[in-house]
């Protein structure tokens, strides 16, 4: 198969990213003659590559930190969950035009609309890009609460602004709610593995926590809700389900979930 399509991902530095392995594995599962590379470009250098979209059989393109938001303005147009996030992350070409999108939205609202369960009071924790993403899919999912706590209480107050729900104290956090989403770094593989955002005694059976943290795949977070009987999401997920709606917008193929998630899992040695 000689590849006539390119796509990729540009970011810096990109490190060991998973973008790469999930879209040739679909390229590869549907027969279509293209390669997805990663491309690690300086903030320097962006402009130039976005000239390079545009000069060569380049037909879409992730983007990562620290160009989410640079991006935006060498496109055309952006899509409302775009605007709704002020990030892109998704490159794609209609008519003629470069579009930016943002499917980090899908990759928080597709994997709570399969839990198939009803979210009357969500929090976000955290205050950054991600927690941008996800107040944007907990808008689409017209969840009626929807708060976020954050160490630095100014931008809790300012992502409730824009997004239409209320900020909270980081200290006020530990209360009930059927949904929890960590997007901050506690949990993380390195300094904050140790760490969870939230004590366990709020977590029981009628909860549902998704840890956007999927390194480790399991964070204390995630063992905590286990142990409580909660329903639990993992990080994996997100970085899942971005990546099939990326898919589906270069190509107009949707790829069986669970054999991508089964290549990405082997990937990471599960
Ligand atoms: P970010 O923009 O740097 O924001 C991080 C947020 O976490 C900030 O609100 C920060 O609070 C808070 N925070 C940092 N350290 C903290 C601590 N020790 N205690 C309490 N809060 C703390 O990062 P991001 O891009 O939003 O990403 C956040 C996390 O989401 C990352 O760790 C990553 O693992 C995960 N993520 C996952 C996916 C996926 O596909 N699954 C995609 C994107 C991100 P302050 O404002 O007070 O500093």
């Amino acid at each position: 198969m000689t590849p006539k399509k390119l796509y990729g991902i540009f970011g810096y530095p990109l490190g060991h990213s998973l973008s790469p392995l999930l879209h040739n594995f679909g390229f590869e599962a549907k027969g279509i003659e293209s390669v997805y590379m990663a491309f690690p470009v300086a903030p320097e250098n962006l402009g130039e590559a976005m000239g390079g979209v545009r000069a060569l059989p380049v037909f879409g393109a992730s983007v990562t930190i620290p160009h989410k938001i640079a991006v935006m303005e060498y496109l055309d147009d952006l899509t409302d969950r775009a605007k709704a996030v002020g990030a892109v992350n998704t490159l794609y070409w209609r008519d003629g035009r470069l579009w930016g999108d943002n499917t980090d939205v899908a990759g928080v609202a597709a994997p709570l609309r399969l839990t198939e369960r009803r979210f009357d009071r969500a929090l976000v924790l955290g205050a950054g890009g991600a927690a941008r993403a996800c107040l944007a899919a907990l808008r689409e999912l017209e969840i009626p609460e929807i708060f976020v706590a954050n160490r630095n209480k100014a931008k809790a107050c300012a992502l409730a602004k824009d997004f239409g729900c209320f900020a909270l104290d980081w200290s006020e956090r530990n209360q009930g709610f059927d949904l929890f989403v960590n997007s901050t770094p506690l949990g993380m593989l390195g300094e904050n593995e140790a760490q969870s955002p939230i004590d366990e005694s709020v977590l029981g059976p009628e909860s549902t926590v998704f840890d956007l943290v999927y390194n480790p795949l399991e964070t204390k977070l995630i063992r905590q809700a286990e142990s409580a009987g909660a329903k639990v999401v993992l990080g994996l997920e997100m970085f899942l389900h971005q990546g099939l709606e990326q898919f589906r917008l270069w190509t107009g193929e949707r790829l069986d979930a669970e054999a991508a998630r089964r290549r990405l899992l082997a990937a990471l040695g599960r």
